[in-house]
């Protein structure tokens, strides 16, 4: 089943049927469906059957940029490849973060440099798809911005990233932009509830009696391996985040007071976010903040 549907994906199926193609498109949004849209948008380039039933999965070059299992990327060449292909397909790129790294890195761009600047291998289409862009440090933003100023013909670029804010002005404005609407959030709690969000919902629930101590004590679980440790604190701040919108939701309903301490932590919570995507910040320190953000919000 084609991931190419819905209203972001109307866009670039209809730039398929005109074959008036951009050469640069940025896909933002949250969860895997701009991922998962870029490398179908990049299989269609390629396939051969008509433009309403691409990526067909059946003609010669969906068979070839079939994907089973992805080979792993390191961005520093040593474990892995740089890049890899979709599927086997040579003129369909991809590079994203390896799992060992926080960045992707300039390597990695100036490796999509040279492969492009090689012809297609079958005369049609290429794309290259940047998944992860958000993590693209300056300076592979600024290599890949070369790029995007002086594109091969007939070759797509395709961004992915969850959110636009993080990528230079000057690369957004070259790209046609993709947005992917939010999907609703996972239940926090009940049995639809996944159990590890259930959990942090139930020790958020007694965090206005925790003593500082115990605040400290728990921002110590986000210390060791950096990739880890954020990922963690991304889903505490999300999960933190979640909690903070139904307390409020909750405060309003009933009507006693003003839900200013929640508002209050909930912009201390996104401006944790940024520090740990944006400036590299300790993912310990940061839990530390949110944690207390939030103990400020639930004391009674
Ligand atoms: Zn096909």
């Amino acid at each position: 089943m084609s991931a190419l549907q819905g209203e972001a994906a109307t866009l670039l199926h209809r730039a398929l049927a005109s074959g008036r193609l951009h050469s640069a498109y940025l896909l933002s949004g949250p969860g895997e469906a701009p991922r998962e849209a870029a490398r179908d948008f990049a299989r269609a380039l390629v396939c051969t059957a008509e433009p309403a039933a691409r990526p067909c999965d059946d003609c010669r070059e969906c068979r070839r940029s079939h994907e089973d299992e992805p080979v792993e990327l390191d961005g520093a060449g040593k474990r892995g490849p740089l890049l890899r292909h979709v599927g086997d397909h040579p003129d369909l790129l991809w590079v994203e973060r390896g799992p060992g790294d926080t960045r992707v890195r300039i390597a990695q761009v100036r490796a999509v440099q040279n492969a492009l600047r090689l012809g297609a291998n079958e005369g049609g289409w290429r794309a290259a798809v940047i998944a992860d862009a958000e993590w693209l440090n300056q300076e592979a933003q600024n290599a890949l911005l070369r790029l995007l100023e002086e594109p091969p013909p007939q070759t797509c670029m395709l961004l992915v990233t969850a959110s636009a804010a993080g990528l230079l002005a000057t690369i957004r404005s070259r790209c046609q932009r993709v947005v992917f609407p939010p999907t609703a959030p996972p239940p926090l709690r009940g049995e639809g509830a996944a159990p590890e969000r259930r959990e942090l919902a139930a020790r958020f629930d007694q965090i206005g009696d925790a003593g500082l101590p115990d605040l400290l004590d728990w921002a110590e679980e986000f210390r060791g391996d950096r990739v880890s440790a954020a990922a963690r604190a991304h889903s505490l701040l999300e999960t933190g985040s979640q909690w903070l919108r139904e307390r409020v939701r909750e405060l309003v309903r009933r009507g006693d007071r003003d839900p200013h301490p929640e508002l209050d932590a909930f912009s201390a919570l996104a401006a944790c976010r940024k520090d740990l995507d944006q400036r590299n910040a300790n993912p310990q320190m940061v839990a530390e903040r949110a944690l207390l953000a939030l103990h400020r919000a639930a004391a009674p």
